[in-house]
């Protein structure tokens, strides 16, 4: 039997980031894949994600902005099957870059998926291997709600699958997956309707970022529909699939996409063997430090139900690893004041609380809001003016930033460093006391009053 220090199951994005730093400080280390190696992000998330949304940024360029900037764009044809492999080819070459690595550090890839004999030994296409430590990051998996005919719909699985793109498309949900994929394949010239079963998407951000999507939305594409619940789905004779709603409309589209959330990836670890329990939602239950209930077998990325989101996966991987094998004995992830950006049209930017939170935490009289709302200079120039709109959130007396939200041209770059400041604690007046860069939109968060 082969014996190793650490051994990460799933060869995504928090396995990878754990076994690599793991294995930077001299540990035997082992990753485990049944399918390809960089997991979700790479192969079937963000990546090829935002590979379309740049795609959907040059449409945007030519047919929106470009006219009006003095250029013509007649006779403009777009080949979905150059972007495709384009991407896929991207993508292959960053998938081979991880066995690169992995060989310089020593890190040895077994393929196949891997089921607990117990908490120390793990069995992959009949073989057992020992560590001292093993590593859950087995991911999640779209979560597709049981109504009648769901199989009819597809997931973002199927949408990076597809060789050509449909004339129509429905999508249900009302989280990133949604609204991304609903801007994007909108951008590309596919047909587009967008079904959130309540009265807005991605309702957990600060309600004034919302406001701005939506009015794009209505002015620009895709189609929203609020307050549809689905209720089934009925596959048509001419191909296509009609959507019944529980308030009696129904909706037709050439393909249906579920985005309604994803679920942790536990199917086949057998747990039980290994002592891991589960939350009641089905993620790995884990203490500060990943740990499960097993001694020695951790957990972390989604399939341990923190923020769905790659680089905490990254992260929390690289700090255990930082714990097991570096000393560190106390190095826990910090899962607070996570930034993140929603690659919308326009995109959308946060770090910290929504003012709802902020409110619910501090008080309503101990917060205070900024808010600015424009037109960026680049789409201002032109008859398709994109709003955007930039909200500071301070509580307390010295009035410590606790949000930073945007929506806008350009809000996806700008976000990074504001997270610094926001982790370092800077207040209203940091921000004021920073010079601004001009012409540009993030001056505006050092220009608020
Ligand atoms: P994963 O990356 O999912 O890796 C888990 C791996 O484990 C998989 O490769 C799987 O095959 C393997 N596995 C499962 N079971 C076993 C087993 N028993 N044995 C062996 N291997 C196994 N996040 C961002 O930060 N930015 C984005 O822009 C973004 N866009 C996204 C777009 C989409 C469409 C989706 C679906 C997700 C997106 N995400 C984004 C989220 C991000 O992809 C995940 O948060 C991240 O991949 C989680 O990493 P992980 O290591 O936990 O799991
Ligand atoms: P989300 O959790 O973001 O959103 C799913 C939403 O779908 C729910 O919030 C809910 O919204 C709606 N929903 C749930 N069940 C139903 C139902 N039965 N019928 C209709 N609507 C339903 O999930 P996603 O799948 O969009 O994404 C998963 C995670 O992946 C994200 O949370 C994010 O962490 C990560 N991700 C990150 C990206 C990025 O960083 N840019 C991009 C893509 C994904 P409501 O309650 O309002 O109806």
């Amino acid at each position: 039997m082969k014996e190793f220090d650490l051994i990460s199951i799933g060869g995504g994005s928090g396995g990878i980031a754990t076994a690599n730093r793991a294995a930077m400080y001299g540990a035997k280390v082992a990753v485990v894949e049944g399918n390809l190696l960089g997991g979700t992000c790479v192969n079937i998330g963000c990546v090829p994600k935002k590979i379309m949304w740049y795609g959907a940024q040059i449409a945007e360029a030519i047919h929106a902005y470009g006219p009006d900037y003095g250029f013509t764009a007649e006779n403009v044809k777009f080949d979905f099957k150059t972007l495709k492999k384009n991407r896929e080819a991207y993508i292959d070459r960053s998938r081979n870059s991880y066995n690169g690595t992995f060989e310089r550090n020593n890190v040895t890839v077994i393929k196949g998926y891997a089921r607990f004999v117990d908490a120390h030994t793990i069995e992959v296409n009949g073989e057992e291997y020992r560590a001292k430590h093993i590593v859950i990051a087995t991911g999640a998996k779209p979560a597709i709600p049981n109504v009648e005919g769901k199989e009819l719909g597809g997931t973002s699985d199927d949408v990076f699958a597809w060789d050509e793109l449909p004339q129509s498309v429905a999508i249900l949900g009302a989280g990133y997956i949604a609204v991304e994929l609903a801007g994007v394949l909108h951008a590309l010239g596919v047909k587009t309707d967008l079904f959130v079963r309540r009265d807005r998407p991605l309702r957990n951000f600060d309600h004034s970022i919302i406001e701005v999507l939506v009015a794009e939305m209505e002015k620009s594409g895709p189609t929203l529909h609020t307050n549809k619940v689905p209720q089934k789905l009925v596959q048509l004779e001419n191909g296509s699939v009609e959507i019944q709603f529980e308030d009696g409309t129904i909706f037709t589209a050439e393909k249906v996409i579920w985005a309604t959330g994803r679920v942790p990836h536990t199917a086949g670890l057998n747990l039980e063997a290994a002592g891991v329990e589960l939350t009641e939602r089905g993620f790995i239950k884990v203490n500060e430090f990943q740990e499960t209930t097993a001694e020695g077998v951790y957990a972390l990325g989604d399939v341990s139900g923190e923020k769905e989101l790659t680089p905490v996966a990254i992260k929390a991987g690289r700090t255990l690893a930082e714990r097991l094998f570096n000393g560190q004995t106390n190095a826990k992830m910090d899962y607070t004041t996570i930034p993140t950006v929603v690659f919308s049209h326009p995109a959308i930017g946060t770090v910290g609380l929504s003012e709802e939170q902020a409110v619910k935490e501090y008080g309503k009289e101990n917060v205070k809001t900024y808010l600015s709302t424009f037109a960026g200079m680049y789409s201002a120039v032109t008859s398709h003016r994109q709003q955007a709109r930039f909200k500071l959130i301070t509580a307390g007396e010295d009035e410590k930033v606790v949000g930073l939200h945007g929506i806008g041209y350009g809000v996806d770059e700008m976000i990074q460093g504001f997270a610094v400041a926001i982790k370092m604690g800077a207040t209203k007046a940091d921000f004021d006391a920073t010079v601004a860069i001009h012409p540009t939109g993030s001056e505006e968060f050092v220009t608020m009053r």
